[in-house]
């Protein structure tokens, strides 16, 4: 059985910037945890950043915060420290929450912090995604449920 990387915000733990936390309910999720498969993460939190903390967005090649401060650095620490938790588990296949700055899958805010999405990756998928390990985000359960049942 493949043990699954998953945003601790997924999972309900109140660790996003305003201190919440965005529960996916879903019967799998359940399943999973009765199992022992799913390893939890904030790379965030991980790589630093207390909660709640400033929004950061991704601007070039940095992550700045609406403060215009960066913290680019915890969020580089935070990616690697979720690829090392997968390579100590032979994790291959993550479930990520979308749009973060660190683990959106598919979209990110635009930098502005005006609310704007365009494609592209968080931090830490991107990273997890360069060393192999297959990145999903809550939106795409199907598509993680067909990868890991073909493997
Ligand atoms: S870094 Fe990832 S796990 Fe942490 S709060 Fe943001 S989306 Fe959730």
């Amino acid at each position: 059985m493949q043990k699954i990387l998953v945003s601790s915000c997924l999972l309900g733990t109140p660790v996003r910037y305003d201190g919440t936390g965005q529960k996916l309910v879903h019967p799998q999720i359940t399943t999973w945890q009765s199992q022992g498969l799913i390893i939890p993460l904030c790379p965030e939190v991980a790589g630093g950043l207390s909660t709640p903390r400033a929004p950061a967005e991704i601007r070039h090649d940095k992550v700045i915060t609406n403060a215009d401060e960066d913290v680019t650095a915890a969020f580089r620490l935070g990616a690697k420290k979720a690829l090392q938790l997968c390579m100590s588990h032979n994790i291959r296949f993550a479930l990520l929450k979308e749009s973060s700055p660190s683990c959106g899958r598919n979209t990110i805010y635009d930098g502005s912090h005006r609310g704007i999405k365009v494609a592209g990756m968080g931090l830490t998928a991107a990273l997890l995604e360069r060393n192999g390990i297959k990145v999903f985000s809550e939106v795409q359960m199907p598509a993680l449920l067909k990868a890991l049942a073909s493997c």
